[in-house]
């Protein structure tokens, strides 16, 4: 799953942040090829905040009036007290965004979802058939994420559909746009490949040229122009390098937090701002805004861009307050 984007304006107009994306857990039933967090059936963090750590924060998210919580990969609804906690944001007059693989959506979660201020759920599908979609997701089911994505729809919560490209599934995207029209998806959300965890890792193997990215692109916008339907098309238009470069010039009012409760910039950043085991919601903005304005920083996003293989540390979590510089972390990578 990708971070959801950009809002719009200066982090310095707002007192606490407008947007928060929340990571619950790292674990998942599957292990796609592409997963921005290296998410998978193992990968549980052994400091994840507790149900009660969880509660606390939402009721503090509430406090400090951020108006939007989206929660995304690993799988949120794996997490037992996820009900708790939308449950909490709802009361709170929050709205919701969830990211999913689909495969814990039930009649019943489509009821509790339905019942939710949910304003958008996504749901990953990367391919138009169950053997493309568990080449780039194994693990992942594609009839329940298929299922899923119709429970939501007849409670008239149209989800929108997700496709990660790869060099293997990337003919096949005018198809997955048909499929995600025949299931009445409110939209196709694609862009290119983000090259961060799983994808940075195998990035030489799975990514797909430029020019087949460029073709992709050509056939999906001429695929949505031809046809009369109800689903919008996003194309989100730069890849992660660009995307650093676009957030230093304009941090934006989005908190995310990672399954221990650290605050990160930015998910392909590897630096921890602040820790809200121990730091106040109001706190952490402060030390938020101030973290996009430190050397460490901005020396890290230019060193990317000579350097992209600096990415494969974008799921780690460097403190910014004192402890070794950033090339240190880097190691090896940074001087090869
Ligand atoms: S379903 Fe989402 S969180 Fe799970 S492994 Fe795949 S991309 Fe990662």
């Amino acid at each position: 799953m990708q971070e959801t984007q950009a809002l719009g304006r200066s982090v310095d107009e707002y007192r606490a942040p407008l947007f928060i994306a929340w990571q619950l857990t790292n674990r998942c039933e599957a292990r796609c090829i592409a997963c921005c967090e290296e998410s998978g059936p193992n990968a549980q963090w052994g400091d994840e905040l507790t149900r009660e750590e969880a509660i606390k924060l939402a009721h503090e998210i509430v406090r400090a009036g951020t108006p939007y919580v989206a929660f995304g990969g690993g799988e949120p609804l794996s997490v037992p007290h996820c009900w708790e906690v939308f449950e909490i944001l709802e009361q709170g007059g929050v709205a919701l965004k969830i990211e999913t693989n689909g495969s814990r959506i039930d009649e019943e979660a489509a009821d509790r979802l339905a019942a939710l201020p949910v304003q958008c759920i996504q749901i990953s599908v990367d391919g138009p058939s169950a053997r493309i979609h568990s080449t780039a997701r194994p693990g992942s089911s594609f009839s329940k994420a298929i299922n899923a994505i119709d429970l939501l729809t007849h409670r008239n919560l149209r989800p929108q559909l997700v496709f990660a490209p790869n060099r293997n599934n990337v003919d096949s995207i005018v198809e997955t746009f048909d499929l995600a029209r025949a299931h009445r998806c409110s939209a196709f959300v694609t862009g290119p490949l983000m090259r961060l965890g799983r994808a940075a890792l195998a990035w030489d193997a799975i990514a797909c040229s430029n020019a087949q990215w460029r073709n992709a692109v050509e056939l999906l916008r001429a695929r949505a122009l031809g046809c009369e339907s109800e689903i919008a098309l996003a194309i989100y238009p730069h890849d992660i390098l660009r995307e650093m470069e676009l957030r230093l010039e304009s941090p934006q009012a989005i908190l995310l937090i990672v399954p221990n409760g650290k605050v990160k910039l930015l998910n392909a950043l590897p630096f921890a701002a602040a820790d809200l085991k121990e730091t106040s919601i109001h706190d952490a903005w402060q030390i938020y805004r101030q973290a996009w304005r430190t050397p460490q920083v901005r020396e890290f996003i230019s060193a990317c861009q000579d350097d992209p293989r600096l990415l494969q540390h974008a799921n780690e979590t460097w403190s910014l307050k004192g402890g070794p510089a950033w090339q240190t972390h880097a190691g090896a990578l940074a001087h090869p």
